[in-house]
């Protein structure tokens, strides 16, 4: 439905009522149900496709609505709260006794979110409720960032869509756990470490943000453990310099001419014999186009997909945390060999 006033007043009263609406925010789109409602809350997993241990994150429309999903706000909280909310931030803060388990995969902390974007936040307001929303994609995909990838996705399994444009971040929103003392980084996105760093000089970076879970490791952020913004393509991330990622990439094309191969480039540059997609010249860019190359690249039929990757700027890490999981953790530094097992069979 259009994001107009009439369209936003119906899809607050379906999600009022106990269905799931797809809305668009700054950062993916959200597949948002009333968090108070356990049984619109569990259609939201059902649709998804999503393991029940994975939590959502609570939506408000204004920071007022923190007092009645959280139990108790540190200095440190408040301190991020007032900086980043509302914006593509999300904190983690004890739960209040008010939110059901589904919500919060039976934690005793719960994500709370204040969307920038003027569409989401008058959807949450028509609802009159707290909004649980994950992104509006079948587990597993890339998050959807037009209304179009949520209809490939959903189409049939939810009850409304509001179609709000393109997202203008296009990565998730970065993920404070504040309900500790000394704040944890737990995913990057369109708040950078420095944002966070320059408003809370302790805060941490947890270890596994790029890293490939341990087995046995119990992760902090639950949706850390799952495969993620996976195309069918197989992709590979080939890390350093222009000319020595370019010269690598060129090579791979040569020995893989028997495949449909794609690129996902940083420049203007084109190889040959290869299906080319830009992502943009700068890691903000490339933060916003991500997903939507991905999914191009897999209707476009490639087979294998190689990505230029190069940190240019603060949405650096949002981007390497999204692309190294997209890739399964197969990445190419250029004149590292020592990280380059298990690629023999490309
Ligand atoms: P998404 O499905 O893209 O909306 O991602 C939601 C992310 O927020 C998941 O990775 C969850 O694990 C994370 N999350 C939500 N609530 C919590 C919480 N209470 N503690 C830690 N991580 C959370
Ligand atoms: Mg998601």
């Amino acid at each position: 439905m259009r994001a107009d006033e009439e369209g936003i007043k119906e899809a607050g009263a379906i999600a009022a009522a106990g269905g799931l609406v797809a809305f668009p925010t700054e950062t993916v789109y959200g597949l948002g149900a009333n968090a108070y409602d356990g049984e619109a809350v569990k259609r939201i997993y059902a649709a998804k496709g999503r393991p029940s241990d994975n939590p959502l994150i609570v939506h408000i429309s204004d920071t007022s609505g923190i007092e009645e999903l959280a139990d108790g706000v540190s200095e440190n909280a408040r301190k991020l709260i007032s900086a980043f909310m509302p914006g593509p931030f999300t904190i983690i803060l004890k739960k209040s006794e008010r939110l059901g388990g589904a919500v919060t995969a039976g934690m005793d902390t719960v994500g709370i979110r204040c969307p920038e974007n003027e569409t989401a936040r008058r959807f949450i307001k028509a609802a009159g409720v707290p909004i649980a929303a994950p992104s509006a994609n079948l587990s597993g995909r890339p998050s959807p960032t037009k209304a179009s990838h949520v209809t490939e996705d959903m189409n049939g399994r939810i009850d409304a869509i509001i179609n709000g444009g393109d997202c203008s971040v296009g990565v998730e929103s970065t993920i404070v756990d504040a309900s500790r003392e000394i704040p944890v980084l737990l995913r990057p996105g369109g708040i950078t470490y420095g944002q966070l760093k320059d408003v809370v000089p302790e805060t941490e970076i947890d270890p596994n943000i790029l890293g490939s879970l341990d087995e046995n490791e119990r992760p902090l952020c639950p949706g850390m453990k799952y495969k993620h913004y996976a195309p069918e393509a197989e992709v590979t991330v080939v890390e350093g310099g222009t000319d020595a990622v370019r010269k690598k990439i060129a090579e791979l094309l040569e020995r893989n001419a028997d495949r449909v191969c794609g690129v996902l480039t940083m420049s203007e540059n084109t190889y040959d014999s290869a299906v080319i997609l830009c992502a943009g010249t700068t890691n903000r860019e490339y933060a916003k186009n991500l997903f939507g190359c991905l999914r191009e690249f897999d209707r476009l039929g490639a087979e294998l997909v190689f990505a230029e990757f190069e940190e240019r700027d603060g949405y650096g890490l949002a981007v390497k945390n999204r692309l190294y999981r997209a890739a399964a953790h197969r990445v190419i530094r250029v004149g590292a060999a020592e990280e380059n097992k298990e690629m023999d069979h490309l």
